[in-house]
């Protein structure tokens, strides 16, 4: 059982982050930077694997979608066509005195900046009455500034696939239903930031459009919803910590005939962490009307031009990436009455997978170590440690999500055996280095974070 109280909880998330090296805040010798966030040595590989692992359930192990990789800055028209120029806004609020500005819709989530503790207009300024705030940044491309070209940071990368519809369309063979899957960065000029990674202004986006016969779309979108919730459980999230909440038909974007959001139950409560949306053919229509290029494919029965309808799962790296920290973190008390901080990550996002300790820097360990490690480096992200007791080594490896580590000790000398421990279940078992492999393998296979987080009996 967790020993931590949900209201501290985010906190230590946050400063676990930041200790071992997962995310820093963006600029921070300048004393940060709006709702930014780097990515440290260990947060890099994570994300890297995250990402790899969307792709491979989503590109990979499938015959019906292809990869796209499009340009952040587009074409002002492609935003134009997509109606978000004119409709990216979220209505705001400006404080008359503070001046801070706020969304309309979220004022019972804002602070007052001069009472952070209080609501808006809690230092005492009058609310404007709500206006439109468009959430695209603007830049300009170009080299003379007067004359160069306005443009738009994308908000989202799916507007990218529909634009390249007819290219894929024509230079592969691909043919309705198929999807087009995407990763990249996208731009939101936010109002309200904040709970670190899960709303930033600048951000990464997973999104497949998934191009269907009109009136299928409600089958896919039905198939599409229960892809992405095992995608979910695959991760090892709990399922528990899962829910689906399904849009009404008032909360339905205009476009849209069906959208559900996967939540993730986090310390501040259930939250979007994706979005799965039918949204017919709306973007195909909008961008053929105002480029003049038809995006429609040739249906063999009807013989005729049919533009397809869209389902799209939509997830945020970032969003993801909290989400796994905040299911895996833990603290417990160990069975000798110690206390440890623990990542229950799922043995194949973890950075590194496996720590390999000599027990003393002598007697030929170290040699040894290195040896089985060379071995074992072909198949997981291992890494040496030589420094400190060996329980202090254990517990740096706990704190980023290890889940296994080998010692070499005097037996191992004797004997050849080497102590397998387990992060989770904290047992340790002495095994043949040549078994290892094939060990880990399946404990990985059979990972279930279900069991994880039991503390064994003293
Ligand atoms: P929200 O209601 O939380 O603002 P949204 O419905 O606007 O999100 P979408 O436009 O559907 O979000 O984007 C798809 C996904 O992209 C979201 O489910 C989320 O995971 C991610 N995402 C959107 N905005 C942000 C952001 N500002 N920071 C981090 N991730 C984001």
């Amino acid at each position: 059982m967790s020993e931590i109280q949900m209201s501290d909880f985010m906190g230590r998330v946050v400063a676990l982050s930041k200790r071992r090296g997962f995310v820093y805040p963006s600029s921070e010798i300048y004393g940060g930077f709006q709702a930014t966030y780097d990515y440290g040595p260990l947060g890099a590989e994570l994300k890297r694997l995250i990402k790899a692992d969307w792709w491979q359930a989503m590109v990979g192990n499938r015959d019906d979608v292809v990869g796209l990789d499009a340009s952040i800055l587009m074409s002002p028209r492609v935003w134009e066509a997509s109606g978000h120029v004119d409709g990216f806004n979220d209505p705001m609020v400006d404080c008359k005195k503070c001046k801070a500005r706020f969304r309309a819709d979220k004022l019972d989530e804002s602070r007052c900046p001069e009472k952070p503790s209080k609501q808006p207009g809690a230092c005492g300024g009058e609310l404007t009455e709500p206006r439109q705030f468009n959430m695209m940044f603007k830049t300009k491309a170009g080299p003379v500034d007067d004359s160069a070209a306005t443009c738009y940071l994308r908000p989202e990368t799916a507007q990218g696939i529909f634009v390249n519809f007819k290219n894929v369309m024509e230079t592969t063979r691909v043919k309705i239903p198929f999807g087009i899957a995407q990763i990249g960065k996208a731009f939101r000029n936010e109002i309200v930031t904040g709970n670190q990674l899960f709303r930033m202004r600048e951000f990464e986006q997973m999104e497949m459009e998934f191009f269907c016969a009109p009136g299928t779309e409600l089958e896919w979108y039905r198939y599409w919803r229960d892809e992405r919730l095992r995608w979910w459980q695959e991760l090892g999230i709990r399922r528990e910590r899962l829910k689906f909440y399904e849009q009404t038909d008032e909360e339905l974007a205009h476009y849209a005939n069906a959208c559900a959001d996967v939540e993730y139950e986090y310390p501040w409560g259930f939250d979007e962490v994706e979005g799965i949306a039918s949204r017919t053919d709306y973007d195909l229509k909008r961008h053929a009307e105002v480029s003049g290029r038809p995006l429609a494919y040739h249906d063999l029965e009807s013989k005729q031009w049919i533009v397809p309808y869209v389902v799209e799962p939509s997830c945020g790296v970032d969003r993801c990436f909290l989400t796994i920290l905040c299911d895996a973190y833990d603290e417990q008390t160990k069975p000798n009455g110690e206390k440890r901080t623990v990542l229950h990550l799922h043995p194949k996002l973890a950075p590194i997978q496996l720590g390999v300790f000599p027990l003393v820097k002598k007697d030929g360990m170290p040699e040894i170590a290195e040896r089985i490690r060379a071995d074992l480096k072909r198949t997981f992200r291992t890494a040496y440690d030589e420094g400190g007791s060996i329980g202090k080594r254990y517990s740096r490896l706990d704190e980023i999500g290890t889940p296994w580590g080998i010692t070499i000790d005097g037996q191992t000398v004797e004997d050849g055996t080497v102590t397998l421990r387990d992060r989770d279940a904290m047992t340790q078992e002495r095994v043949q280095p040549e078994q290892l492999t094939a060990i880990l393998l399946e404990r990985l296979a059979g990972y279930d974070r279900a069991k994880a987080a039991i503390v064994p009996e003293a």
